[in-house]
């Protein structure tokens, strides 16, 4: 049965993954099940989108209950339900404005837009520059394009938006000599993920925080993937003394729902768009911010970030215990629950082994295991990925 769905699938989808063999029908906690029964323990989340867990009670009924209300009246109207998250997004994060996107690539645009028209109102000008980092991503619209450190993504649709510089994570004088009078921002993620699972350190972080001041240069920290309690902080950027100036946010946020937002400092928000400069149709719609409600609720009642900066402990013991043991494992990176493990070959075999033995796995590069579970993860669900791990690892 699942073959014909695949076989189907290929006939009907534009061919721009190469897909695992399965097909997934439904959810339990951190488990998985494809349309054949066979049950599968997550490690993935959905490359960290459903950080509950699946079927969680409370959020699916949430979600009901605005179904039968309304779910979309457009953004020319008020509604409850985007009132109540920007609010409660605005106390999770500390910044002081919310727009809602549907995506992730979508926020990092409004990011873009929004640090031009700052630089713009301030000199008139129109050939600013951004600084982005090498092995980043921030997604597939062009404007994310041009600033994901991929050579590879971008290549084929060249050209990108103009007056991009690349510089390196963790290496200030990159950042530094990159700068000039043109620079309008500095975007990066506070952890990389898709390019390897690089946390930025304490001293990167400062660094560009005090030449961004010095300058009123933006800092935009896309939290896409690293944020929302991942590492064990609201926002993995709030472990460091510095505060972005535009934040972006997605994946986890929603607890499931495709959404996301750009936040920014009142400051920003009063020097740059206004009305008629951005919009968007579905962004915040009713639906989707229900979603970021009970997100937001569930992770203050079941005390999530608590839990992870225990369970990331956990999980950072027993891959460390991995790195010991076998050769072929160079070591770990990560913080909390959004870890690494580089291999010194290629990670696909393992990863194939492992879903075959009912444990889901993904990538980041070639050589990268990553590690993203539901946030929600005990230290037997850790204890079983290991075991399953381990044997993928011997026999392939
Ligand atoms: C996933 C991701 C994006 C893109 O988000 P989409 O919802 O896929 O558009 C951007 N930045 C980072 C850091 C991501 O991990």
């Amino acid at each position: 049965m699942m073959k014909e769905y695949i076989d189907e699938a290929e006939k009907a989808l534009l061919h721009t993954y190469n897909r695992y063999q399965i097909v997934l029908d439904k959810g339990e906690g951190v488990y998985l099940y494809d349309t054949d029964g066979k049950k599968y323990l997550d490690f993935v989340s959905g490359i960290g989108v459903f950080a509950l867990g699946y079927h969680n009670e409370e959020y699916n009924n949430a979600l009901k209950e605005q179904i039968d209300k309304v779910i979309h009246t457009s953004n020319y109207y008020y509604n409850v339900p985007a009132v109540e998250a920007a609010k409660k997004l605005k106390a999770f994060s500390g910044m002081d404005r919310v727009f809602f996107t549907n995506s992730g690539a979508e926020a990092v645009e409004g990011a873009i837009k929004t640090a031009r028209k700052y630089a713009y109102l301030k000199d008139g000008k129109t050939d600013h520059e951004i600084i982005a980092m090498e092995h980043s991503f921030h997604g597939r619209t062009m404007g994310a394009l041009s600033v994901t450190g991929k050579k590879a993504y971008r290549e084929a649709f060249e050209p990108m938006i103009g007056n991009i510089r690349f510089a390196t994570l963790n290496d200030f004088e990159s950042v530094k000599s990159q700068v000039n009078e043109k620079t309008c921002a500095i975007i990066f993620e506070t952890v990389q993920g898709e390019g390897g699972i690089y946390p930025a350190t304490k001293e990167f972080m400062e660094q560009v925080y005090a030449l961004c001041k010095e300058k009123d240069i933006l800092l935009i920290l896309d939290e896409i993937q690293c944020g929302m309690g991942r590492t064990g902080y609201p926002y993995a950027w709030q472990k460091f003394s510095v505060k972005p100036d535009i934040m972006t946010t997605a994946k986890a946020v929603g607890g499931g729902v495709p959404v996301g937002a750009f936040l920014m400092t009142e400051h920003v928000a009063q020097h740059s768009l206004t009305a008629g400069d951005h919009g968007t149709t579905y962004g915040g719609n009713p639906l989707a911010c229900a979603a970021i409600n009970k997100t937001l609720d569930l992770f203050e009642q079941n005390h999530i970030i608590e839990h992870v900066t225990l369970e990331g402990k956990y999980l950072e013991k027993k891959l460390d215990e991995l790195v010991c043991q076998y050769d072929c494992i160079a070591m770990r990176r990560g913080a909390g629950l959004m870890q690494g493990l580089v291999f010194q070959k290629p990670v696909g075999d393992i990863i194939l082994k492992a879903l075959e033995k009912g444990l889901i796995l993904i990538n980041a590069g070639t050589d990268v295991i990553r590690f993203l579970p539901p946030l929600i993860i005990t230290d037997e669900d850790v204890d079983r990925m290991i075991s399953i791990l381990k044997e993928a690892i011997e026999e392939a």
